[in-house]
């Protein structure tokens, strides 16, 4: 038998939805987004399943150099560099950097060597990147290494929104303040590939999309014809009989309103499912619909499957994955998909199929 609590990674799925990226952005060029461990999913697997797409955009240098050896695509650093050192290192290995700042700015343009960047502008996120003033300074500061600029980038705050005119103000504001200039343009992260095709420009942005979730509230990835790369497993470590009227777990948050047959599955918030899961948050025995009950402690998590007789020790857990969407788990939780991907911990086992 194998590991308990399992994290099964399908290529084939991450290729496919790059494909409907491509499909819905025919003539832009893709930018990868792998950072933070390709979402959770593993930075070095994530990189080859994507091998198709233009560019790779990690947040920090280390996450550039872990793929030394293992791609040959373009990797381009989100947050520029913070250092004269990481410069250099960039400028060796042929990276390219964000300019989001003038700071930044001026640390490229005074060092001998160049790279190739994007200078980002600051479209309403005030987050990272220039005004407008800023980056005319910045384009001036660079007059020597503008044959590296590779264009313009902003990011969007509410994408995710689509009632709201933010995202059509933003794309405005990027589309005034760039048009005067060379360069091509990126603007769309997934929600801007899915729902918003004057924020495509040349380049798009797409993460959370490539791993075959949603980011647009109340829709699943499936929703959008991507599919889950991620499958969540585990099994079930004991079967408790528990009478009306007593409480479950830490905390006793629970009662039992009627006789329950509860079942414990190895998973826990110490591997990342998360601890503010509520009782109700959706979970598959043996393929059946049950739900979480009582409170997530570190190792285990408790589920009801008074309905499910064939349910038993050794049965069959899925936390999430085609059958169940992150997305309804994350919701129960208060949180986004993004974030239960990023916080598996290094006790799940990871595998990965065709
Ligand atoms: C992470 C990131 C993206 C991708 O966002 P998703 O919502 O996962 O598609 C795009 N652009 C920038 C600058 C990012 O940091």
């Amino acid at each position: 038998m194998g590991p308990v609590l399992t994290a099964t990674i399908s290529t084939s799925a991450i290729a496919h939805n790059l494909k409907v990226v491509r499909s819905l952005c025919p003539r832009q060029k893709v930018l990868a987004m792998i950072k933070a461990d390709g979402y959770g999913h593993g930075l070095i697997n994530v990189a080859k399943a994507l091998s198709e797409a233009d560019a790779f955009g990690v947040a920090r240098i280390h996450e550039a150099t872990a793929l030394d050896g293992h791609t040959q695509n373009l990797i381009v650093l989100m947050e520029g560099v913070q250092s004269k050192e990481e410069l250099d290192l960039a400028c060796a290995k042929g990276y390219a950097m964000v300019v989001h700042s003038l700071d930044q700015a001026m640390m490229l343009k005074e060092h001998p060597q160049t790279l190739p960047f994007w200078l980002k502008l600051n479209v309403g996120m005030n987050r990272l990147g220039m005004d407008q003033a800023q980056a005319i300074l910045a384009w001036e500061l660079l007059k020597d290494k503008r044959h590296a600029m590779i264009g313009w980038m902003g990011h969007l705050a509410q994408a995710d929104e689509l009632d709201l005119s933010a995202t059509n103000e933003q794309t405005q504001r990027f589309v005034e303040w760039t048009q005067a200039f060379e360069g091509q343009r990126t603007l769309a992260n997934s929600a801007g590939v899915l729902h918003w095709s004057e924020t495509h420009f040349d380049w798009v942005r797409p993460g959370i999309m490539l791993y075959g979730a949603s980011p647009i509230e109340g829709t699943t990835g499936v929703d959008h014809g991507l599919r889950p790369a991620m499958e969540l497993n585990s099994t079930l470590i004991a079967v408790q009989h528990v009478k009306k009227g007593e409480a479950i777990g830490y905390g006793a948050t629970f009662t039992a309103a009627n006789d329950l047959r509860i079942g414990v599955v190895a998973a826990g918030y110490g591997d990342g499912y998360p601890r503010h899961a509520q009782t109700g948050t959706p979970v598959l025995v043996e393929g059946e619909p049950s739900r979480l009950v009582a409170r997530v402690s570190m190792d285990m998590l408790t589920v009801d499957i008074t309905h499910i007789p064939q349910a038993t020790v050794g049965s069959s857990v899925t936390l999430w994955g085609t059958d169940l969407p992150i997305e309804q788990v994350a919701h129960h939780a208060g949180t986004i998909s993004y974030e239960l991907y990023c916080q598996l911990t290094n006790r799940v086992h990871h595998q990965w199929i065709d």
